[in-house]
């Protein structure tokens, strides 16, 4: 489902990926760790292509992200095919970003009422649908509410609706909980396990080692924008090889 090969990104002259090999097959579910500034943002946006990587090759559910490869060469896609591609994969932030002037449903029908000429479907069939995953994500009964109403662990789980709402292939978790209080995470943990149970190809970063445990099926180490470690979470979570990999989970762990 997600493939990375040899990707590489600078900013200016700072290398921040160098080289990222990674594979996700669908239906899994990845965890990725590292310290900050490893670059684990900048390759979740890599991965949508919010940011363009300097060399390498990136595919999402078969398909070149970006770019139309011909006859050995690459091509830029425009705008338009861009945001088709994008469409496909759901992304979750630290902050959840929600839309701050608009209903919980409000925030939920948006992408999808854009889209409606595109992909068919009534405003009705939208709203439905969008009520079905507020149900599943268990606020339902906020659909009315407006965000600065709810607790941060309920906006996360508005702004996971949201990105569900359109059917992605592939969702993106950028550190979902880190910014909740603790008492908050595990609701917001739970919407997760549930999508994964339901077969969600996922990558998540995160520094919530007991999700990574538990839920993913594959293990990434990152630092200075490398993969210094990966492989089961129970191999490398409970027998890092590498030292860097060792002392950053001594300080999470
Ligand atoms: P954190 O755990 O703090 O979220 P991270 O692993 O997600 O860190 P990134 O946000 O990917 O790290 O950043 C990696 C490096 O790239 C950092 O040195 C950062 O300052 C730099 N960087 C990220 N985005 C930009 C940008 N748009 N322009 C310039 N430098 C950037
Ligand atoms: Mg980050």
């Amino acid at each position: 489902m997600v493939v990375a090969e040899r990707v590489y990104k600078r900013f200016g002259r700072l290398p921040v990926l160098q080289g990222i090999d990674l594979r996700v097959r669908r239906g899994e579910v990845m965890c990725v760790m590292g310290p900050s500034g490893s670059g684990k943002s900048t390759f979740l946006r890599c991965v949508n292509h919010l940011e363009k990587i300097n060399a390498g090759r990136l595919w999402v559910d078969g398909q070149l992200m970006g770019y139309r490869q011909k006859g050995g060469k690459l091509y830029e896609l425009h705008d338009r095919e861009v945001a088709a591609q994008r469409r496909n994969i759901g992304m979750v932030f630290q902050n959840f970003n929600l839309f701050p002037h608009m209903s919980v449903l409000g925030n939920v029908v948006e992408a999808p009422l854009q889209a409606r000429g595109r992909r068919g479907g009534t405003r009705s069939q939208i709203q439905q649908h969008a009520l079905e995953l507020l149900d599943r994500v268990g606020l339902a009964n906020k659909a009315r509410a407006y965000p600065r109403q709810l607790s941060g662990g309920q906006q996360q789980r508005v702004a996971i609706a949201r990105a569900l709402a359109m059917n992605p292939a592939l969702m993106l978790f950028d550190e979902p909980t880190s910014a909740l209080d603790p008492e908050l995470v595990g609701d917001v943990l739970d919407v997760m396990r549930d999508l994964a149970s339901e077969g969600m190809t996922m990558i998540v970063v995160t520094h919530e080692v007991g999700f990574a445990r538990e839920v993913a099926d594959s293990f990434v180490f990152m630092d200075e924008g490398v993969v210094v470690e990966s492989g089961a979470p129970r191999e490398v979570l409970g027998n890092p090889q590498h030292e860097r990999t060792r002392s950053f989970l001594s300080k999470v762990l």
